[in-house]
């Protein structure tokens, strides 16, 4: 493999035949804290970021991390401290964001389930916004902003019916998804919020989906809220802040997305032409934050051979890993020491007992049983979409900062999973 090739790289390289990440070996890392065990990159992660700050540059603009991606209080710490905002869709996230020294003030509230106690924890913390997916959300919040004496900051989130052209359960911008309010509806939506005591509108946002890899999509989009905006202040409610979400890809298997700053270039460009460049904007990224800054390293425990496949049981299973399972997702499975063995095809598979529980299928692989392999671009809806099933305990998580490895969250054990369970 041509080393710049490898996602991750440079942050994840291999020297003398070793995968590195930054300045230390995996095997070293697997060695000390055991597998199935996530690596970050701190350095991928700001390098990720940076390239957004660059597309900004001169501009008025807020990155709120989508969280979602990566909710480990480590990785949050590495946002706050680089000055990000977030974007949540929990009460729950909202406490990481605190426990991690963040701000309430920095942070926006996107779902289209919040429930009443969430909006007053919410209102009750300071924070700067709601995104507000649908009419009915509309009104809880203005009786639970009165009801407190308060007054919630609202952005309508508009579904511009956009395909962006990726898998459909992470596309969120067409019309039969939950997500949103009709392009059609919004206007009259932003005047029944106007009318509400307990709402001050600010914004508005969009969010059309994940994994998008081609500029496309987003300029629909981009035209399609710009218009809105154009309707929305004619009939003279004034719209502060402009918010295009998240959802640009990453490289998993060959794919090429735009860079950041490529793409923010082209929707600037866009936005000048049509006056709102000087506009106050956000963005909401998540998997393309995080995705390649983070790998999972995993031990071979048996070479299985079949009649009609040979399997590669490894230690790390879907509920690590979920997104094979979940969305047929391709994560690049490699070998921690490059050898010139020969290599066998294998369906790389974990312990758990479903036929679902798959990680890679049909990979060339030369390992043996004990061997170690990392499984690439596993830094976004991994472990924030892992789980306990089969009562496996959550994995260790690494975070790598030059020389330095931080451990940020230990692996979980089966006393931390029967915490708050009962015996009648
Ligand atoms: C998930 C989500 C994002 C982030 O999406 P990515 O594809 O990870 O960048 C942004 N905004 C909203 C509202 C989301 O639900």
């Amino acid at each position: 493999m041509n080393a710049t090739d490898l996602p991750g790289a440079p942050f994840f390289s291999y020297q003398h035949q070793q995968l590195c990440v930054e300045q230390l070996r995996l095997q070293d890392l697997a060695d000390t804290h055991g597998t199935p065990l996530f690596v970050y990159s701190k350095a991928a992660m700001l390098h990720a970021l940076a390239a957004y700050q660059r597309g900004f540059a001169g501009r008025k603009a807020k990155v709120h991390y989508a969280m979602k991606a990566n909710s480990s209080l480590g990785v949050l710490q590495v946002f706050v401290q680089a000055g990000c905002g977030f974007d949540i869709v929990s009460a729950g996230e909202l406490a990481r964001v605190l426990a991690a020294g963040g701000r309430a003030s920095d942070v926006i509230f996107s779902g289209v389930g919040k429930t009443r106690a969430e909006m007053q924890t919410a209102l009750q913390a300071g924070i700067s916004c709601f995104n507000v997916e649908s009419e009915p959300e509309l009104d809880v919040l203005s009786e639970v902003a009165v009801s407190m004496g308060k007054v919630a900051p609202v952005s309508i989130r508009v579904n511009p019916n956009v395909d962006p052209k990726t898998h459909p359960y992470i596309s969120t911008g067409l019309k039969g998804n939950k997500f949103g309010i009709a392009h059609e509806r919004t206007l009259q939506a932003y005047q029944h919020a106007a009318s509400l005591p307990g709402l001050k509108v600010t914004g508005i946002d969009c969010h059309i989906g994940s994994q998008i890899t081609t500029t496309e999509p987003y300029l629909d989009a981009l035209d399609k809220v710009l218009d809105l905006v154009e309707q929305i202040e004619a009939a003279g409610i004034a719209i502060h802040h402009l918010d295009f979400g998240g959802g640009l890809g990453i490289n998993y298997n060959g794919d090429t997305p735009p860079a950041a700053d490529d793409l923010w270039a082209r929707l600037l460009a866009r936005l000048d032409e049509r006056g709102f460049g000087q506009r106050q904007l956000m963005i909401e990224p998540g998997r393309s934050l995080v995705g390649n800054a983070g790998v999972c390293v995993s031990e071979v425990q048996f070479i299985k051979p079949g009649e009609q496949k040979n399997f590669c049981i490894i230690d790390a299973a879907m509920n690590d890993l979920p997104r094979p399972a979940m969305y047929e997702a391709f994560h690049q499975i490699v070998p921690l020491s490059l050898t010139n063995a020969p290599t066998q095809v294998y369906d790389v598979v974990g312990p758990v007992c479903e036929s679902g529980d798959w990680i890679g299928r049909d990979r060339s692989l030369n390992v043996q049983a004990g061997d170690m392999v990392a499984v690439l671009s596993a830094g976004a809806y991994c472990m924030s979409m892992s789980s306990n099933y089969n009562t496996r305990g959550r994995a260790t998580e690494v975070l790598v900062d030059g020389d330095k490895a931080h451990v940020i969250r230990s692996r979980e054990t089966a006393a931390d999973q029967m915490r708050g369970e009962h015996l009648v």
